[in-house]
């Protein structure tokens, strides 16, 4: 097991679950959690060298492009729709601008922003995902270590939608994203929610946990013990529903229940429902103004 908390460094760590890579290498990982800042860590997590391999099918790209079945043709069919969703939801109340989206994928919301004139770019660290956003929407999109050479102080919007959970440095990027957000910038990030009722109800079989991908699993508590550390001020959390189902179905096919989508569909209702009391959501989106300080 680790010794130290990637986020606050504290040593007052325990193993919560093991879960299972069920996506791709039926690999067995440790959960553990930091019980100073209540953040849940993957252990262990592969390096940025060796984790390569384990992104290694064209599903996790596509998110249904190209292969068949119920799920990515429900997720095709749904992302039209969540996309201009997303786009009013993190482009409320802000004038048009510029917009970067790290770990752009190929491109649709950059698409989509684009056509309602904002100026858009992208990080992406896939190769092949980039080409597509070149090529299809004629965006321009680089590797992700490119963030270094954008300029201070240049975009009014920077988004990561359930990008944050797979960065190996947290702190290194958020000092960079702060740097090239404008004074009053907004910053939106997507991630699941480990104490959603969905988590807890699918457990080790979770499809939110996605090791060893996923490399932390937030929830608004551990977040903000991440955020608090930079000069971000928090604006709001906006629940992200349609993942309750979304991820309920994938639960439910790495469980190999009887009945996924009759049984996915209740149980992100449920979900959801919970969720209005507690605001534990499958997934948020918290939204962050950089300070003018
Ligand atoms: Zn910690």
């Amino acid at each position: 097991m680790s010794n130290i908390c990637p986020v606050c460094k504290s040593t007052q760590l325990k193993t919560e679950i093991k879960v299972k890579d069920y996506f791709l290498t039926a690999e067995e990982f440790e959960l553990v959690l930091c019980e100073s800042c209540g953040v849940l860590f993957t252990w262990p997590q592969p390096t940025l060298e060796k984790i390569g391999r384990y992104y290694d099918s064209q599903e996790y790209f596509s998110h249904g492009g190209k292969t068949k079945g119920i799920v990515p043709a429900m997720y095709n069919g749904i992302k039209k729709i969540n996309i201009q969703t997303k786009f009013k939801q993190v482009t409320k109340d802000l004038e048009k601008g510029s917009l970067l989206d790290i770990g752009c994928g190929i491109g649709d919301f950059l698409a989509f922003a684009k056509s309602c004139g904002w100026n858009v770019r992208g990080l992406e660290p896939n190769e092949q995902a980039r080409e597509v956003v070149a090529e299809k929407h004629e965006i321009f999109a680089e590797d992700v270590s490119a963030i270094n050479k954008l300029s201070d102080n240049s975009f009014n919007l920077i988004t990561m939608f359930h990008v944050l959970e797979h960065v190996h440095d947290l702190d290194a990027l958020l000092i960079e994203i702060i740097r090239i957000l404008k004074p009053g910038g907004r910053l939106v990030v997507a991630l699941p929610n480990n104490l959603s009722w969905d988590a807890k109800q699918y457990k080790m079989y979770w499809a939110g946990y996605d090791v060893p991908r996923h490399l932390y699993h937030f929830n608004p508590e551990s977040f903000a013990a991440l955020i608090n550390k930079f000069p971000l001020q928090k604006d709001k959390i906006v629940p992200m529903k349609w993942d309750a189902y979304y991820v309920s179905l994938l639960s439910e096919k790495y469980s190999k229940h009887n009945l996924p989508l009759l049984r996915a569909g209740i149980n992100g209702f449920i979900s959801n429902l919970k969720a209005r009391r507690t605001g534990n959501y499958s997934s948020l989106m918290y939204f962050y103004n950089k300070t003018n300080k």
